[in-house]
């Protein structure tokens, strides 16, 4: 096929994923053709240095020939192994004994689904089951913050706090809720300790409106993410932790993006010590080879539902729950990050990437950079002064992304004025160096446009 009758085809047919369909028809598909570590080459032959690792999730970057090898035995020894009846397979059982030995606290159980979406909507699901079986059935309202994305499932996509989620979608459903998230860059605090405090002040008095005894839980990211790449200060995760566990409500921990290795260590729990009750994880987890998420439940709550359930099915599974292939993927992947050293790796370079990118503050677009491990955003101002949000028909990220393209760097436009960077975490120190050159180039070319810099 041509690459005009592919983008014709796509035209007609493909429902693309959170995309304006409008626009995406004017536009046409970019067709993405291979990849080899951090770069991935167009159908037209460029080469482009993929700093958002696919979906923030090309975690051990493209081309590993270990991983298609164990995709490849798995397949033809047993392509499927149902989890339901009791059956199971060896990749399967594997993988979640390695997931429970690494996972924070007392995380023992882990349910396998397809990405992020079903595990938070597993988490969900099991939450009400747990507070109805265990005989609190009042306590069904959740809490999740604004900017927070949860997935676009259709229970999850209402604790997503990002407008495009909600609007004519019937979401929020009832008895979700949303409060502000600790966003130190546009938050008046005087210091991180009253940023937490005001969180913390936050989350008590929506549980208090609701009355505790009707809240199961409150959802986080570690670092927000499809929100606009926000990192809280240090400490916030363990006081949102604490509050949680005084107001007798549920911790859920969304690592879908900080998971395996994202920000340094395995999860971003760890930086501070956080034991969730819930945790979900995708991406990573595989790296991008296969579909699969998981959700994680402590050791008390798996318990006390599994001490009630004899002769009672619970009615939530999916067909490729523990799948295979997608198990023995994210088992080669776990030896990559671990005895391959991409976890070293991540930290060693996402150091330099957060230095690196802090040059970029002398810019006249850059209002704020931020960054943990190798997740980072990068908010374009149109004064830096007042941290003025540029006005959203100038379209900046939008451009940027496109002028980036084609000075071959790949990274994520977000609204306001913000764009943010995943790169895989075998990302070298000289690829850290020519992806921060490319996009203060990308940058220096986005001021040629009039109309952004008549606005700066
Ligand atoms: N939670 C978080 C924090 C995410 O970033 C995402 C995806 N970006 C999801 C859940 C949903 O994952 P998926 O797209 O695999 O369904």
């Amino acid at each position: 096929m041509t690459v005009n009758s592919l983008i014709e085809s796509d035209r007609a047919h493909w429902i693309h994923p959170v995309s304006s369909w409008h626009d995406h028809e004017q536009r046409g598909v970019t067709v993405l053709r291979s990849g080899k570590g951090v770069y991935l080459t167009d159908i037209e032959g460029n080469e482009l240095l993929d700093g958002f690792a696919g979906l923030w999730c090309v975690n051990v970057g493209y081309g590993h020939d270990s991983i298609v090898e164990a995709a490849a035995e798995q397949m033809r020894r047993l392509a499927y192994a149902t989890g339901y009846f009791s059956f199971g397979s060896e990749p399967a059982i594997l993988l979640a004994q390695k997931l429970a030995d690494r996972a924070p606290g007392d995380l023992k159980h882990v349910y396998f689904g397809l990405g992020g979406s079903d595990a938070v909507d597993s988490a969900i699901r099991l939450i009400r089951y747990y507070y109805n079986i265990t005989g609190r059935p009042a306590k069904k309202h959740m809490i999740a913050l604004e900017r927070g994305y949860h997935g676009s499932s259709s229970t999850g996509a209402g604790l997503t706090g990002l407008p495009a989620f909600h609007l004519h979608f019937d979401a929020p459903a009832p008895m979700q809720h949303h409060i502000a998230p600790p966003y130190p860059y546009r938050s008046d605090a005087a210091s991180d300790v009253e940023l937490i405090a005001r969180s913390v002040a936050d989350l008590r008095a929506k549980v208090e409106e609701l009355g505790a005894e009707n809240v199961a839980a409150f959802f986080a990211e570690p670092v927000i993410g499809s929100g606009g790449v926000i990192v809280p200060p240090k400490g916030w995760l363990s006081a949102m932790q604490a509050t949680c566990r005084e107001l007798d409500i549920l911790f859920v921990v969304d690592e879908v993006i900080t998971g395996f290795g994202r920000t340094g260590p395995l999860f971003a729990c760890e930086h501070e010590g956080v034991t969730p009750d819930f945790m979900t994880v995708a991406k990573g987890l595989t790296a991008g080879y296969a579909p699969m998420g998981a959700m994680f439940m402590s050791d008390r709550i798996y318990r006390a539902i599994a001490d009630r359930s004899a002769g009672q099915p619970i009615g939530h599974g999916q067909t490729y729950s523990g799948h295979p292939v997608s198990a023995a993927v994210a088992l080669e992947v776990l030896r990559l990050y671990e005895e391959g050293g991409l976890l070293a790796n991540s930290q060693a370079v996402g150091a330099y990437f957060g230095e690196r990118l802090k040059t970029l503050l002398d810019h006249p677009l850059v209002g704020d950079v931020r960054s943990l491990g190798l997740l980072a955003g990068v908010e374009l101002v149109t004064s830096k002064t007042a941290k003025t949000r540029p006005d959203a028909a100038l379209n900046l990220p939008g451009h940027l992304a496109r002028i980036g393209y084609d000075n071959k760097v790949i990274f994520r436009a977000f609204g306001d004025g913000i764009v943010g960077f995943a790169p895989p975490l075998c990302i070298t120190r000289d690829e850290t160096d020519l992806l921060i050159e490319r996009f203060r180039a990308s940058l220096d070319e986005l001021l040629t446009i009039k109309e952004i810099r008549d606005a700066v």
